[in-house]
C-alpha cells in the first residue's frame, strides 16, 4: 500500500507541481490551501506524512506544526516543512516546533523524494514484520538472512535491501528512479543504471536456488517482485 501524503500549500502552481510529481513517484496525495482545510483532511484521514508550507494564508505552517504535535492523534505523524527562507535561524525555529525534517524552496522532486522517504523511514515502527516468506523464499529481517528452503542466500548488503523492499512491496511495479528513492534513499546522484547493476546480482545469488524468477522485468517500466509467472 502506498504512504499517503497531504500537501499543505496555498501557491496552487507550487502545490500543484509537488503533488504531481508525488503521485508520480507513488504516493497517494491529498492537497489542503490552509490549515482549516488541512486539518478536516487530517480529521477525515490521517496521513503518513504531512509537507507544510511555512508561509499560509490563516495560521503559519509552524503553529500548524505546534499544533500537530501537541494532539496525541497526530503527534506521530511526520511533518516536512517547506519554506522559502534559507536562513539558518528559521530552520532551527521548524525543527524546535516538531517538524521531522526542513526543505527549502526551490528543490528538485527528486531531492523532496529522497527527504519524503528518509522521514517515512524513520517514521515506520521497527519492522512489524520480522519474516516474510513466499512459497520457499524466506526473509529474516532480524537476522538479515534470506533463505530458499533453509538454504542460506548469500546477499550483499544493497541486494538484500532491494530485496527486502521487493518482498515488503510485492506485485507492485517500481520504476529505476523510485527504487533509487525508496531502496537507496538520500543518496539522490546514484545513477539508474545502479539499480540494474544491482538487480542483476540478485537474480544471480537467487538463481542458483531457482529463485529468480521473482524478481521480473516490467518493459518500458522498470521491476517488480511478482510470485506470478511473468
Ligand atoms: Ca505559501
Amino acid at each position: 500500500m502506498s504512504a499517503q501524503i497531504l500537501v499543505v500549500e496555498d501557491e496552487k502552481p507550487i502545490r500543484e507541481m509537488i503533488a504531481f510529481g508525488l503521485r508520480r513517484g507513488g504516493y497517494e496525495v491529498s492537497e489542503a490551501v490552509d490549515t482549516t482545510q488541512a486539518r478536516a483532511c487530517i480529521a477525515n484521514k490521517r496521513p503518513d506524512l504531512i509537507l507544510v508550507d511555512w508561509m499560509l494564508p490563516d495560521m503559519s505552517g509552524l503553529e500548524l506544526t505546534r499544533l500537530l504535535k501537541r494532539d496525541k492523534e497526530t503527534k506521530d505523524v511526520p511533518v516536512i516543512m517547506l519554506t522559502a527562507r534559507a536562513d539558518e535561524q528559521d530552520k532551527v525555529t521548524g525543527l524546535d516546533s516538531g517538524a521531522d525534517d526542513y526543505i527549502t524552496k526551490p528543490f528538485s522532486p527528486r531531492e523532496l523524494q529522497a527527504r519524503i522517504s528518509a522521514v517515512l523511514r524513520r517514521a515506520a515502527p521497527a519492522s512489524t514484520e520480522e519474516i516474510i516468506e513466499f512459497d520457499r523464499l524466506k526473509l529474516d529481517a532480524k537476522s538479515h538472512r534470506v533463505t530458499v528452503a533453509d538454504r542460506v542466500v548469500a546477499l550483499g548488503p544493497t541486494e538484500y535491501k532491494l530485496l527486502s523492499f521487493f518482498m515488503g512491496h510485492p506485485e507492485r511495479v517500481y520504476t529505476r528512479g523510485q527504487l533509487l528513492d525508496r531502496v537507496w534513499g538520500g543518496n539522490v546522484y546514484v545513477e539508474e543504471r545502479t539499480v540494474d547493476v544491482h538487480i542483476r546480482r540478485l537474480r544471480k545469488a537467487l538463481e542458483e536456488f531457482g529463485a529468480d524468477h521473482y524478481i521480473q522485468t516490467v518493459r518500458g517500466s522498470g521491476y517488480r517482485f511478482s510470485t506470478q509467472p511473468e
